[in-house]
């Protein structure tokens, strides 16, 4: 037996053992304790659907772990999009008490708040790692608790994609002038950025985007990276694969806990669902870390999918569009102006160091391995 299994099990033990003499002797030392730890059951509503084990599997690490840290006395029952709510009121239901947790990416509320897209990517943001430590580490957490208080709910990390692909183009689109007129499925800011290159941009559901791709409804469309859109087939369609998905450099995802429920835990299960938050955090930027590279040489080698990166005039207008954007919100909003302020100087104070860092590293290593 693994020392660690041994530990527990001599802790279960002796836990059992002192509850029986509790019981025999009334409340004392051991047995007070184990005995007044409440059972709290939760429910945490998803923003995704169970298809997407990868990004629907984090609030699943999260509620098993803290069963696990609270010997089965806190559960979470986790439910997918749309069994209680749709993805899109997965905030208003945390916010109301209706469930006490929720799972979701923070940029589909910018219509509450625009701010809100800094909890989960802007275009040529902060990337997995840099948002992270501006979270942990920076002004990121006071800011967005700050953002979320109006929403009485307090946030968590609770994931990350990694950099994004560009998505699946029916057509080549190596120059500006290929993006005017076409048909794009892309949601959000970079949408936003996307119409002011000319393209026609259209908002649909997961699950309308391959068949409005397949009738030419559409002539292009985005999702994730080669993991989750291997899932929904566009490859079948659309054989070219552009990246980077500029747009989305590391789309973080949130958990959402009620802020009345939240203060209605022991300080011990507080900790214990922190804990289990940064877990599935790590986890799921791991599980992704592990599971693209075998879908992108299954679509590459199998499926006869061109790998084909944005061009540098390309990155570079729509670089400028999106800084004029955040710009301009800014200039009409000071809170909004406050929160991209502390995100942009760390941006750029970010890069800096990575450039020196990881990027000679990267740039050097990672195109040697071709
Ligand atoms: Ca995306």
């Amino acid at each position: 037996m693994k020392r660690r299994q041994f530990v527990r099990n001599a802790s279960l033990t002796l836990a059992g053992g002192a509850l029986v003499t509790g019981c025999a002797s009334g409340e004392t030392g051991t047995a007070a304790a184990v005995q007044t730890r409440p059972r709290v059951n939760w429910r945490l509503t998803s923003s995704f659907p169970r298809s997407l084990d990868t990004i629907y599997g984090a609030a699943e690490v999260l509620a098993n772990r803290v069963a696990e840290l609270t010997d089965g006395r806190f559960t979470i029952r986790v439910f997918p999009a749309g069994e209680l709510v749709p993805y899109n009121q997965v905030l208003e239901t945390v916010q109301k008490g209706t469930v006490q947790m929720g799972h979701s990416a923070s940029y589909y509320f910018t219509g509450l708040n625009p701010a809100l897209a800094f909890d989960t990517t802007v275009p040529f943001g902060l990337n997995a790692r840099q948002l992270n430590a501006w979270f942990y580490h920076g002004e990121g957490k006071n800011l967005m608790r700050g953002l979320f208080a109006d929403f009485n709910i307090i946030n968590l990390p609770g994931g990350n994609t990694g950099v994004q692909m560009g998505g699946w183009f029916r057509e080549r689109v190596d120059s500006l002038s290929d993006f005017r007129g076409l048909k794009m499925r892309i949601p959000g800011f970079g949408g936003q950025v996307m119409s002011e290159l000319g393209v026609n941009v259209q908002v649909l559901a997961g699950g309308e985007i391959y068949p409005a791709l397949e009738r030419g409804v559409i002539d292009a469309a985005e999702w994730a990276g080669p993991y989750d859109d291997e899932k929904l087939g566009f490859h079948q369609i659309a054989k070219n694969y552009y990246y980077p998905g500029w747009w989305e450099p590391g789309a973080g995802l949130s958990f959402y806990i009620n802020t009345d429920a939240w203060e209605s835990l022991p300080a011990d299960y507080k900790a214990a669902l922190e804990a289990a938050a940064a877990e599935a955090n790590v986890d799921m930027f791991a599980s992704y870390d592990a599971k693209n590279p075998v879908a992108l040489s299954r679509l590459v080698d199998e499926e006869d999918v061109s790998m084909r990166p944005f061009s540098e005039d390309v990155m570079n207008r729509a670089r400028e569009i999106t800084f004029d954007i955040l710009a301009s919100e800014a200039a009409a909003d000071p809170a909004y102006r406050r929160i991209w302020d502390s995100y942009n100087a760390w941006r750029k104070a970010s890069n800096r160091w990575l450039r020196t860092s990881e990027n000679t590293y990267a740039s050097f290593a990672f195109n040697r391995e071709i």
